[in-house]
């Protein structure tokens, strides 16, 4: 389900106290600020004002009603008067969906000469958040709080940003992860409890035989493959004049998504160790299946595969990119460090800083065919890294800031797309961290989403968050890894 299809119910806390002028005008102003809030093109989806809730058997209802539409991907509340909050306790301990506490208020000013009593009767946020609040904390409930006019775009900005980590939520909780394959031999980081995954994030990990998708590439036909070769031509320079090779990715491309969109997956793991009847690594045909938003991970790297997927949705409709990534190799130059970031062939176009070459090499490793991929270096800007690891019992999310440049050098003879990036706060410090934290090679590097969005996500996930920013020292991030084991072993 695209982005744009999810909903965001605003529910408003009144009680009947104040007769029912009041709670008229609370309805028709509510309803406009939905209203206006949906026209500033600063929400990705839509907010849809659901009632103002007065006593604890409406929140009950609405609760249930969230839980159980599939549209909903939250709450968004807000008091507009006092709104007694033992009336939102059962409503709140079953509210199965994302909560955003939206500590705003009608009015942007104090009305000098019309304010009296019947003015701060009605407008009372001030004192009605409070109350509300408390009862969020008192149930230890996952929010987020955003404070602010409703009607400042950087407010509304930050509304859409959280919107944007509930959707993730809401895809997380139906994600279904095809493996071709199992992860690579003797991996460790790459492994994990798909148990406890399913059960804490939703995944549904599962595997499908190679040979099975051999007979389905089999089955392809050639008009399918001459359609995407259209595409590829207006998406990409061909730099190559061996079609057939190209024409091979094709196929294993419309046969790998035949074979996802029929089992409703969204991201998808192979691995070079496992290519049985194929003759080429999926290069190309990996590339743009990421381009059209499925997510990967390599050498059978499920948790990365469906993180990449996840930030995809997150970021629909954006613009800087999102890619499976891999830490490869460092420029070590004092004072001049820089990471390079790349991977066997598969890393997405969307992070290209100009349009993509297919290029066809030989692969050291996997004994096949030399494969088509796209070749091209990744864009400038700010961006992040994040990689999801199972501690044993528990998964931690750890997010990196980075500060991506154009390559510093030509490097004429790789012959795979490539990132560079300054890690933060130094690449020294940040790759102690990393290490110390336990982060994988493998990670979603994205421009679109934002480590705020993250720290959200994981909240909503209730899985631990580690944040590496420019801030970090590796003496406090020890102590909070040390103190994080200590809480997540009594929670
Ligand atoms: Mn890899």
């Amino acid at each position: 389900m695209s982005i744009k299809n999810y909903e965001f119910w605003f529910v408003v806390g009144s009680q009947f106290l104040y007769g029912p002028e009041v709670l008229d005008t609370i309805k028709v102003r509510a309803a406009e600020m939905a209203d206006k809030m949906n026209a500033s093109g600063n929400l990705p989806c839509k907010i849809v004002y659901k009632g103002t809730v007065k006593t604890n058997i409406e929140m009950t209802i609405l609760s249930k009603e969230a839980n159980y539409d599939d549209k909903c991907a939250g709450i968004i509340t807000w008091c507009h008067t006092f709104s007694p909050s033992k009336m939102w306790i059962n409503g709140f301990a079953n509210l199965q969906k994302p909560y955003c506490h939206f500590a705003t208020q009608y009015n942007r000013e104090i009305p000098n000469e019309e304010i009296d009593m019947d003015f701060m009767n009605l407008n009372q946020a001030a004192h009605g958040d409070r109350e509300h609040g408390f009862i969020a904390a008192r149930l230890r409930m996952p929010r987020k709080i955003i404070a602010g006019y409703w009607q400042d775009e950087d407010v509304q900005k930050r509304i859409g940003s959280w919107m944007r980590a509930a959707v993730g939520v809401a895809v997380s909780k139906n994600l279904k992860v095809m493996r071709f394959g199992d992860n690579m031999r003797e991996v460790a980081v790459t492994e994990g409890d798909k148990v406890e995954v399913q059960a804490k994030l939703g995944w549904q990990v599962n595997t499908w035989p190679v040979g099975t998708l051999v007979e389905v590439m089999n089955e392809v036909t050639d008009q399918e493959i001459d359609e995407l070769m259209e595409t590829y031509r207006t998406k990409y320079e061909f730099a190559t004049e061996d079609l057939e090779t190209v024409r091979y990715q094709a196929r294993e491309e419309i046969a790998i998504k035949k074979m996802m969109d029929e089992e409703g997956c969204m991201a998808f793991s192979n691995t070079f160790q496992d290519l049985y009847g194929m003759k080429q690594l999926p290069g190309l045909a990996t590339q743009h299946l990421m381009a059209q938003g499925y997510g990967y991970g390599g050498e059978g790297d499920w948790k990365v595969a469906a993180m990449t997927a996840i930030l995809k949705t997150m970021s629909e409709g954006q613009s800087g990119g999102t890619t499976f990534m891999e830490d490869y190799t460092y420029h070590l130059e004092k004072g001049n460090e820089y990471s390079l970031g790349a991977h066997m062939l598969e890393v997405c176009p969307s992070v290209a800083s100009k349009k993509p070459r297919i290029e066809i090499h030989p692969l050291g490793i996997g004994d096949r065919e030399a494969p088509a991929r796209l070749v091209f270096e990744g864009r400038e800007g700010q961006a992040i890294v994040v990689s999801l690891v199972d501690m044993g019992g528990r998964l931690r999310l750890i997010c990196q800031d980075i500060q991506c440049v154009k390559p510093i050098m030509d490097m004429p003879n790789l012959p795979v797309a490539r990132v560079m990036w300054k890690a933060l706060p130094d690449l020294i410090t940040g790759l102690e961290a990393w290490i110390t934290a336990g982060g994988a090679h493998h990670t979603v590097l994205s421009y679109d989403v934002t480590a705020e969005q993250m720290k959200d996500w994981a909240r909503m996930m209730d899985i631990e968050f580690v944040h590496i920013n420019k801030d970090t020292n590796i003496e406090t991030l020890e102590q909070d890894l040390f103190l994080a084991d200590l809480a997540w072993k009594l929670k």
